[in-house]
């Protein structure tokens, strides 16, 4: 194998999704929904299919799905796109993600994010030769309602190499929305060391209340340098779909385009159709969504706190964090692999969402799903209450 491959081990999404499998455990690991989306919008695909709209679909995407993109931006942000010059479509926002490096950063160039990251950030620097700092979220303490940064750390991370900063608002794992007053100070910083953002905001739509998701592309001196990044996959409960997209202001979105068309060219056309229609849904679609997830989230960690665990209350996502530091494993994996073979419920040990520098960090930490029925997650509950 390459030397860019080398240090990749199988992700820990599909280590513990085939443990799961093996043990027979409640799956609250991988987070994908164990129901699908909308009706509609299936037979939406399936109406395209029958049609024939089965040929490769234009490479900066469907007409069609550019539109309702720059309506659905219009309609929850206020925010301005012009469909022909500011949208490209891809295969899921992974491949948004890779187009956005690629077309953006550099070998040699430095590429700031938070931890716990998502894996595939990690991964995709290594790919364009970049180098990453890292800027660890800090967990809720008697100063802060919720996961914080550091704004010290984060300054000491930008310097003369600092091409891009990776953004996920709301955030995977922590379940962070980021707040206007933190992004304001992220927008001074990288305007004033002139870096690009990319805003991975695939969870933009699963957020409680009071927090609010803010679009970091609409605020001050944020537009003409963010790459705003989201898919379909969780707002529709449609993951293996992989639709997904990039909006940026036109030089920017030139460079993630030529990036995209030697990457997959264009994304699947039947299913671009019907994500037209997804983004076309009423507004009650959306907050639908909210509160039907807010109904999971309690149950989630009113369970977890019931099993005796230490859990964060997400104000996004469909994660939850619980503290496992003094519950007697050596780290987050050996409790990961003890609950899912000995509890019977699979999680996510968070250590692999941080650098070697501040992976301790991660260790005393589980990552639970709380995208399944609640069946699903009232058995889960059961066997934490009854093993742990
Ligand atoms: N970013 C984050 C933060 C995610 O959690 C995910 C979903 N696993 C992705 C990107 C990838 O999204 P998609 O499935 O659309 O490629
Ligand atoms: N985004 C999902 C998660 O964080 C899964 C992604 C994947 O399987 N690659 O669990």
């Amino acid at each position: 194998a390459a030397q860019r491959v080398t240090r990749f081990a199988t992700t820990v999404f599909s280590e513990f999704s085939a443990l799961a499998a093996k043990h027979g455990a409640v799956n609250l690991g991988q987070g994908f929904p164990d129901f699908d989306g909308p009706d509609a919008i299936k037979e939406a695909a399936q109406r395209a299919i029958r049609d024939g709209g089965n040929q490769y679909a234009m490479g900066a995407g469907a007409r069609e799905l550019r539109v309702a993109i720059a309506e659905h931006s219009a309609r929850f942000y206020g925010q301005t796109v012009d469909p022909d010059t500011m949208v490209t479509v891809t295969s899921g926002a992974t491949e948004a993600i890779l187009d956005t490096l690629l077309g953006l950063v550099d070998p040699g160039d430095e590429v700031v994010a938070f931890e716990p990251f998502y894996d595939s950030y990690d991964a995709n620097i290594t790919f364009v030769g970049a180098t990453a700092r890292y800027v660890p979220l800090r967990p809720p303490d008697a100063g802060h309602a919720q996961w914080w940064f550091d704004r010290d750390e984060v300054r000491a991370a930008f310097g003369p190499r600092t091409r891009l900063l990776i953004l996920n608002t709301p955030h995977n794992p922590t379940g962070k929305v980021f707040t206007r007053d933190e992004l304001s100070f992220l927008a001074e910083l990288c305007a004033e060391h002139d870096v690009k953002v990319l805003s991975d905001e695939v969870y933009e739509h699963i957020v409680f209340a009071p927090a609010r998701h803010l679009r970091p592309a609409t605020l001050p001196g944020l537009a003409e340098r963010t790459v705003t990044v989201s898919s379909g996959g969780k707002t529709f409960s449609l993951t293996g779909w992989k639709v997904g997209w990039v909006i940026a202001p036109p030089p920017l979105r030139d460079a993630v385009q030529r990036a995209h068309q030697f990457v997959t060219f264009a994304t699947a056309a039947p299913l671009q159709a019907a994500m037209a229609a997804a983004l076309r849904l009423p507004d009650a679609y959306f907050d639908g969504l909210a509160a039907f997830y807010l109904a999971k989230r309690e149950r989630l960690l009113t369970g977890l706190r019931e099993a005796g665990l230490t859990a964060f209350t997400p104000e996004g996502s469909y994660f939850i964090l619980a503290d496992i530091a003094r519950r007697g494993f050596a780290d987050d994996v050996a409790f990961c692999r003890h609950l899912v073979s000995e509890v019977g419920v699979a999680a996510i040990p968070p250590s692999v969402f941080y650098g070697p520098e501040h992976r301790h960090l991660g260790q005393g930490l589980a990552r639970f799903a709380f995208c399944k029925t609640e069946a699903v997650l009232d058995e889960a509950v059961r066997r934490l209450r009854a093993g742990l």
